[in-house]
């Protein structure tokens, strides 16, 4: 049984992959930011901590509790994340910087304040990275960054962990069934406005935020992949798991830059001159 801990198990792959690992046997640590979403994971079960990735007094606090508990920590995966769509400029330094904090950022302070637990045990990271960081479309830039930066991270982490014994797996999903375009296409409401020099673009930016759910696949297939792949004896460096996770970097090898900006351009209606 390994001790496992989960960013951002308030819905979504987080809650499909805490599901997953207790199912197996082991010990899930599920965290989640507000207080009803940690009341829920108690009830069904798991050890449930408040924990926003942006806090550092919170992080400082599960890591005590870690430390008591005394077992080290075997997995770490940091799931917790969202689409900050919208039109680059329009996002601004602002948006980029938030989208930043918590895709990017948090998984540097988490992973860090852990490390100890995770040396201790010689465990492995978890990236949730995207193919949005591989294959890049537009009303979603900031997002695609910050995944592209997820992918060098996990890279860099991997070879100067590898010393300690120590794992890191990256898993770009597809389009995953969770509430993920929902809570991207709130984030674009924010951003789309009149004042917008891409206000009659509005349509293609909403499709943008909506693209996750084109024929999702269940997180809780998805959440196997991930539980079998952790649990093989040969874990592997990247994991793609979803809809489209095979053909969109596929994609993106294979056709011309050019080709590929006509096809998403079409996609997210910026075939035209403003
Ligand atoms: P989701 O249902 O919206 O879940 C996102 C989770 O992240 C929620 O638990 C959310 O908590 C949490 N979160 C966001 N900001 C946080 C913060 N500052 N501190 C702690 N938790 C925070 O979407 P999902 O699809 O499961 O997303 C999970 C991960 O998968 C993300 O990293 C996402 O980029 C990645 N991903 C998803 C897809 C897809 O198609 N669904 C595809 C590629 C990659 P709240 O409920 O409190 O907001």
């Amino acid at each position: 049984m390994a001790v496992v801990l989960i960013t951002g198990c308030s819905s979504g792959i987080g809650r499909a992959m805490a599901d997953a690992f207790k199912a197996a046997g082991h010990e899930v640590w599920a965290t989640a930011r507000k207080t009803p979403d940690v009341k829920a994971l108690a009830a069904a079960g798991f050890r449930a901590v408040e924990l926003d990735v942006n806090d550092s007094a919170a992080l400082e606090r599960l890591r005590a509790e870690l430390e008591q508990h005394d077992k080290g920590l075997d997995v770490l995966i940091n799931n917790a994340g969202y689409g900050g769509i919208g039109p680059l400029l329009d996002g601004g330094v602002d948006g980029m910087r938030r989208q930043f904090e918590t895709n990017v950022f948090s998984i540097v302070g988490v992973t860090g304040a852990l490390f100890p637990l995770l040396r201790q045990n010689k465990g492995m990271v978890v990236n949730i990275g995207s193919v949005s960081g591989v294959l890049v479309t537009p009303f979603a830039g900031a997002y695609c960054a910050s995944k592209a930066a997820v992918h060098a991270m996990s890279d860099a982490l991997r070879m100067e962990l590898a010393p300690f014994g120590m794992h890191v797996m990256e898993v770009q999903p597809g389009a995953i069934d969770t509430h993920f375009a929902k809570n991207a296409s709130h984030e674009a409401e924010q951003i789309i406005h009149e004042g917008s020099a891409w206000w009659p673009l509005r349509e293609g930016i909403r499709a943008r935020a909506n693209a996750s759910q084109t024929n999702p696949t269940p997180a809780s297939d998805f959440a196997r992949d991930v539980l079998n792949a952790v649990q093989s004896a040969k874990p592997p460096r990247l994991l793609r798991s979803g809809n489209g996770s095979r053909v969109l970097p596929l994609m993106e090898l294979l056709l011309s830059k050019g080709l590929l900006e006509k096809i998403l351009s079409n996609r997210f209606k910026l075939n035209q001159t403003l």
